[in-house]
């Protein structure tokens, strides 16, 4: 087994007594993306301080590719790339000028920085631009940037911070692609901090969903949805409210798990499988619900992310 690219073992990390993180597990695997999600203050930028060995932890362990950030942070940073909320360029230097800075500082040599800047720019398509300074530069192109900055000096493991806050639709599409590119053609390691579920279900491998320093559950998609909303969920619409005893008829279907009422006219249900559905239908007829539709669905990365939140909300209320 090849191995982990980062670990976190019942990391701990406190500021000023307040826990930003507690007893948080994680762990990432060579060539994923790995999305890391949770709300405002979830603790996703300090893992990524953590992990850099910016801040140490209060109690557990941290192994970034394969080192320890408490005693070894400069090794680490020199071998990962990290893209911060707000690129970290210097607006008064060019865009070639802020790589060779950044290159200088990673000790690269100035012609194997030249040609990486050279490649990079042309990648993130700035070639045209290069001599300008970053100041004049749009959001998007701040940010293209600062990606090109982030893998300079090629690192194995790449911490991408909310790469497309506040960028307008395209420039946030165009960094989709360039992250769908790196993970396809590249093999590149990501650990990608977001809060854009829509983000997370197109790029990332495996999830890791949190709360207030926790995490609440980790894998796949598919994973997730095993673990988090099992079963088979279809969606139902009628032409009309259907009476109160309708919801009870289904509800007293056998493999019926749950039945949400979205509206008067939609409800959700969860069901054990596929079987079950002729059964419901079966028993909406016989309460004259008129259904104009019926659509099998998969729990979506937001059902799954709502449902841990909630529920998380709830056992701590
Ligand atoms: P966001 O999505 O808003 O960026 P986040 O998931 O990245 O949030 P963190 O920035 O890691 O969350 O913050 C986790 C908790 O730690 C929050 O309660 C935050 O207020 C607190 N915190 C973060 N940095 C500091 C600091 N330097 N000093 C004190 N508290 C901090």
């Amino acid at each position: 087994m090849t191995q982990p690219m980062l670990t976190f073992q019942h990391v701990t990390h406190r500021y000023n007594g307040h826990a930003a993180l507690q007893d948080f597990e994680l762990s990432t695997a060579a060539g994923e993306v790995l999305g890391l999600l949770g709300p405002n203050g979830a603790g996703k930028t300090t893992s990524v301080r953590l992990a850099n060995g910016l801040i140490n932890p209060s109690s557990g362990s941290i192994r970034t590719l394969g080192l320890d950030p408490i005693a070894q942070g400069d090794q680490i940073r020199a071998q990962t790339g990290v893209l911060t909320e707000t690129p970290a360029l210097y607006e008064r230097l060019t865009a070639r000028q802020n790589l060779a800075f950044f290159g200088q500082l990673m000790g690269m040599s100035a012609e194997g920085c030249r040609q990486r800047s050279q490649e990079l720019l042309s990648y993130f398509d700035l070639t045209e631009r290069a001599d300008d300074r970053a100041g004049t530069y749009s959001k998007g192109m701040k940010q293209r940037l600062a990606l090109a900055r982030a893998l300079l000096h090629r690192p194995r493991l790449l911490f991408l911070d909310e790469p497309t806050s506040g960028l307008d639709p395209e420039a946030a599409a165009q960094v989709h692609e360039l992250i769908a590119t790196l993970r396809d053609t590249q093999d590149q390691t990501v650990l990608l901090c977001t809060h854009n579920l829509f983000e997370a279900q197109r790029l990332c491998d495996r999830l890791a969903i949190m709360n207030r320093g926790k995490l609440l559950a980790m894998g796949s998609l598919d994973e997730l949805r095993r673990e988090v909303m099992p079963g088979l969920w279809a969606e139902l619409r009628f032409y009309q409210p259907p009476e109160p005893a309708a919801l009870a008829a289904v509800r007293a279907v056998s493999g019926v798990m749950q039945v949400e009422e979205l509206d008067a006219q939609t409800w959700r249900l969860q069901a054990q499988e596929e079987a079950v559905l002729p059964q419901v239908v079966a028993a909406l007829t016989a309460q004259a619900a008129q259904i104009t539709a019926l659509r099998p669905n998969q729990a979506s990365l937001e059902d799954i992310y709502f449902k841990l939140q909630s529920a998380h909300t709830e056992g701590a209320s």
